[in-house]
């Protein structure tokens, strides 16, 4: 069967067509049909394909195989003639991004040597990977300034197709493919590439070319950008962030950066002498503690505050000498257990695991003087630190631990 005849090729600007449907399948509950003739740009070489409707039925995709156009529809829709509307924004979308990407692929080459090793044209941003290692921040500007400098001139954009040996005498920026004629896309004497995809009429269409991220990727680099469109709706973002952020710092944009600085250093300086004030809290209050406990073993369950703070309470008290410290902690959600005793003392904190566990539902671990564990059961939290203080009574002699 003959190949499908792509109108986009002769114009790009084409939105509406008939075409008679040639060859008609089913394919996993969906429709697909080959036409005569289209509109509907395929999806080829890392470029989504158009969008739009075959008799009011959408098209939610458009392959090539072997020079036919395959369209897909959710629906199916009658064998004869057929009416095609091609959805403009995604196509003149495209359009800016492709071409954008034929001038910066050149403007790349001028300007660094670098050559264009692929392209991907993505649903928000595209990027080009380009066989070099790195661009210094001066040279990225430079090549952005000449690619928006051929936007601003305006230049013509043409198409047209040539055999293999007319195309000798072009200085095509790639190498042609190498089968049947080619077609040439000239950016008036700027780039000259062989590409079969949809152009503007002229450069201005494109609007601004904006490079906006770039990292390597293996050996070569990886240059994020956008076009036209996509680059307004990015500058206006940016902007509105910036415009709330320089409300937030009551500054103009040049100083945000330093103003942001300096609220890290004092954030880290405040948190530093946090540390230190909660450091002597948490000493007071063990001592505190250790001066109200009747007793060496010091039980006692608490309510908000961090598993964190409990253990250096803790660690606190422990280091003070033969003390044993059976701490609880009932959150909302759980409950936590600090096991801790001092080293002088000649017992092993992890002996009381397979008490506590069953009766939290917990799990946890640690070292002879210091264990930690938590579970969902928090109504058994008490019962729980009742039987560890039983088994830490059972292991010493009456009342030896008594004494303070
Ligand atoms: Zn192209």
């Amino acid at each position: 069967m003959k190949e499908t005849k792509r109108l986009y090729f002769d114009d790009p600007y084409q939105v509406e067509f008939q075409a008679k449907i040639v060859q008609k399948e089913q394919k996993n509950s969906r429709t697909v049909v080959v036409l005569d003739q289209t509109c509907f740009y395929p999806e080829s070489g890392g470029q989504p394909p158009d969008k739009g409707t075959l008799e009011n039925k959408e098209v939610i995709h458009v392959y090539e195989q072997e020079g036919k156009i395959y369209h897909v529809l959710e629906d199916d829709i009658a064998a004869g003639r057929v009416k095609g509307k091609l959805d403009w924004e995604t196509r003149l979308d495209h359009i800016q991004q492709h071409a954008g990407q034929h001038i910066l692929s050149q403007s790349f080459y001028k300007i660094c040597g670098g050559e264009t090793l692929s392209f991907r044209l993505g649903r928000t941003s595209s990027t080009i990977d380009l066989g070099l290692n790195q661009i210094p921040d001066d040279r990225m500007d430079r090549v952005e300034r000449l690619a928006n400098q051929i936007v601003f001139q305006d230049r013509k954009i043409r198409t047209y197709f040539m055999d293999k040996d007319e195309v000798q005498n072009i200085p095509l920026r790639k190498p042609p493919p190498q089968k049947g004629r080619i077609r040439v896309v000239e950016i008036e004497g700027f780039d000259y590439s062989p590409c079969g995809g949809t152009h503007p009429r002229r450069t201005g269409e494109i609007g601004l070319i904006k490079v906006v991220n770039r990292e390597r990727v293996k050996k070569n680099l990886r240059v994020e950008f956008l076009c036209g469109g996509r680059a307004r709706e990015d500058y206006a973002q940016k902007n509105s962030t910036l415009n709330q952020l320089t409300q937030l710092f009551s500054v103009k944009a040049p100083q945000l950066i330093s103003s942001v600085e300096k609220l890290f250093l004092d954030l880290k300086s405040q948190k530093k002498r946090s540390e230190k004030l909660q450091k002597k809290l948490v000493q007071y209050e063990a001592d505190k503690i250790v001066r109200e406990a009747p007793e060496k073993i010091i039980q006692r369950v608490f309510g908000e505050r961090g598993p964190q703070e409990l253990r250096n309470l803790a660690l606190n008290i422990i280091k003070k000498d033969e003390f044993v410290v059976l701490f609880g902690l009932k959150t909302p959600e759980r409950a936590h257990v600090v096991l801790a005793c001092s080293e002088n003392l000649s017992l092993d904190m992890r002996e009381l695991i397979p008490v506590i566990s069953p009766l939290i539902q917990g799990k946890g671990g640690g070292r002879p003087s210091l264990v930690e564990l938590a579970g969902e059961e928090r109504e058994g939290l008490k019962t729980a630190l009742d039987e560890a203080y039983s088994f830490i009574k059972k292991k010493f002699p009456p009342d030896s631990l008594n004494q303070k």
